[in-house]
């Protein structure tokens, strides 16, 4: 059989879809692939097809139980025998499923990274005495540090390829960055991979993020014009999201809590009240979503800011399954970011600690862009986009300009006399000429001391973000970023250059949602 036999035979479909036939193709030529694919895309299939294809085991690593079950009865369903081991099943259960396997019966095993190494079963040694010939690992990130939902148990599957030297693995995620695709393939230790990015562009999303103020009436007056909608509000603690959904209670709207420390009944209830309309607004932490499956969410709000665009991405993602048009919303405080990068210090481990707060610092780049948001998010995953996108805040404001050249060359040259040593807040009491004795003696001597005097605090640091988001100016990585010149900033202060700045009151107009047309 071809693979498009199987395909039409088994899933009944006519089509492969993005990458799969390629990534297929790998596989049953025994090759290790890493695979990236927007969540909804159809990863599921990368193996599952091979697996009916190829004469012998797949074992599918998968750390959600509750998917596992969907997945095999679906599977059952088609024609294709697959069976899952979890600690849930007696003794007589894992006897008859071993009987079966020993027999050749079953195409697909599913289970959980920690129930293949647990000492008591023994199982890693039953399954290296089967026909293995294929081995999945969905929701790989979930091994990296440095990907946003790093789980401990993942960190066994490192030692997987010495047991199964010669079978074809294929490591599957819907988020991971650069980095984060590294460290999947030399955790996994796979043998010269094939990694296949499909397009993670989701055309129906709109994108935009507005500055918080008072969120929960911002919040209000979001949701009074989307009352008949589904949606996710995402907050930072469980406390708020508890206190949020009840708020919203006595506000008259559809609202219910999910945060992983409500009890097992509590969570069941609200999240099948959420996926049966029954409930219209989900307020969560991110413990809400992974494998969730709502296609007519109409809008994911995040009123915390996110601590990385890995799982802003994600999150957001989870508007739109149905392709109609959806929007992305995001209230933003740079006291967020503040806080956020308290938490983001990893104790002992400065290594993590620098990636954890360089995520961050994306997250506050992109909050703060002034640039298509759509191509950011794009480029962030390394893929290309245009500049516009039609579909973000950012492309569908107007935005008011005017002539900063002379505002820009003040600040280019404040960072260029103090040597690109001293942080934004340093160089807005220097050029404002701060009489603190913060201010070194040295510095107040210098001719650019209080040359921007004439604009105010808020103003200037509004000033100095967007220079840095044209590229004008650079914000050192780590714990204390440093403002510094880049290969833009010659022209500028030279005079060859124009710069044009946003118009102040047009950031602070931009402050309701625009839909999509
Ligand atoms: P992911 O794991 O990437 O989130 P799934 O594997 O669950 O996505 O697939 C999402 C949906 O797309 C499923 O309903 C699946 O049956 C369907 N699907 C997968 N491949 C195809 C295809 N080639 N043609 C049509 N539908 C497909
Ligand atoms: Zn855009």
């Amino acid at each position: 059989m071809t693979p498009n036999q199987a395909l039409q035979k088994y899933f009944g479909y006519s089509n492969f879809r993005h990458q799969q036939e390629e990534i297929i193709a790998h596989i049953l030529n025994g090759k290790d692939v890493l695979t990236l694919m927007p969540t909804g895309g159809g990863k599921s299939l990368c193996y599952q097809l091979p697996a009916v294809l190829l004469d012998g085991l797949t074992i599918v690593i998968s750390p959600l139980i509750a998917l596992m079950k969907d997945q095999v009865d679906s599977l059952n369903i088609n024609g294709i025998s697959a069976a899952f081991f979890n600690s849930s099943q007696t003794p007589d259960e894992h006897q008859q499923l071993f009987e079966k396997l020993k027999n050749n019966q079953i195409k697909l095993l599913y289970l959980a990274p920690e129930r293949l190494f647990s000492a008591d079963s023994k199982l890693i040694d039953f399954l290296q005495s089967l026909p293995v010939v294929q081995i999945a690992i969905d929701e790989a990130h979930c091994i990296s540090h440095w990907g946003h939902d790093f789980r401990p148990e993942y960190l066994m599957l490192a030692g997987l390829k010495k047991y199964f030297p010669s079978v074809p693995v294929i490591a599957l995620t819907a988020t991971a960055d650069k980095l984060t695709q590294k460290d999947i393939l030399e955790k996994l230790d796979l043998k010269d991979p094939a990694v296949f990015v499909s397009s993670f562009n989701r055309e129906n999303i709109s994108y935009t993020v507005v500055p918080k103020r008072n969120s929960f009436n911002q919040l209000l007056a979001f949701l009074d014009k989307r009352k008949d909608q589904s949606g996710i509000i995402y907050c930072l603690s469980r406390k708020s999201t508890e206190a949020l959904a009840s708020n919203l209670q006595a506000e008259g709207f559809s609202a219910e809590a999910y945060h992983a420390g409500l009890d097992n009944a509590t969570k069941a209830r609200n999240q099948e009240a959420f996926l049966r309309d029954e409930v219209k607004i989900m307020v969560a932490t991110i413990a809400f979503g992974m494998g969730i499956n709502k296609s007519n969410v109409r809008y994911v709000v995040h009123i915390d800011l996110p601590k990385n665009i890995e799982g802003y991405y994600q999150e957001t993602g989870r508007a739109g399954r149905d392709g109609l048009p959806s929007e992305a919303m995001l209230y933003y405080s740079p006291g967020d970011a503040q806080k956020l990068k308290e938490f983001a210090r990893v104790e002992n481990n400065p290594e993590q600690s620098r990636i954890m707060l360089k995520k961050l610092d994306d997250m506050v780049r992109y909050s703060e862009l002034q640039t298509c948001r759509r191509q950011f998010l794009l480029r962030y995953f390394a893929e290309d986009a245009p500049d516009n996108c039609g579909a973000c805040d950012v492309c569908l404001t107007e935005v008011e300009r005017f002539d900063g050249t002379l505002i820009a060359q003040k600040a280019l040259s404040a960072v260029s006399r103090l040597k690109e040593r001293f942080g934004a807040g340093y160089v807005i009491e220097f050029l404002r000429g701060s009489k603190s004795e913060k201010i070194r003696e040295e510095h107040k001597a210098l001719k650019t001391y209080g040359i921007g005097a004439d604009i105010n605090k808020p103003d200037w640091q509004r000033y100095l973000r967007e220079l840095v988001a044209t590229g004008y100016l650079q914000s050192s990585d780590g714990e204390y970023p440093v403002l510094q010149l880049t290969n833009k900033s010659e022209g500028v202060l030279k005079g060859l250059e124009k710069v044009y700045l946003i118009a102040s009151q047009t950031i602070e107009e931009r402050d309701d949602v625009i839909v999509l047309p």
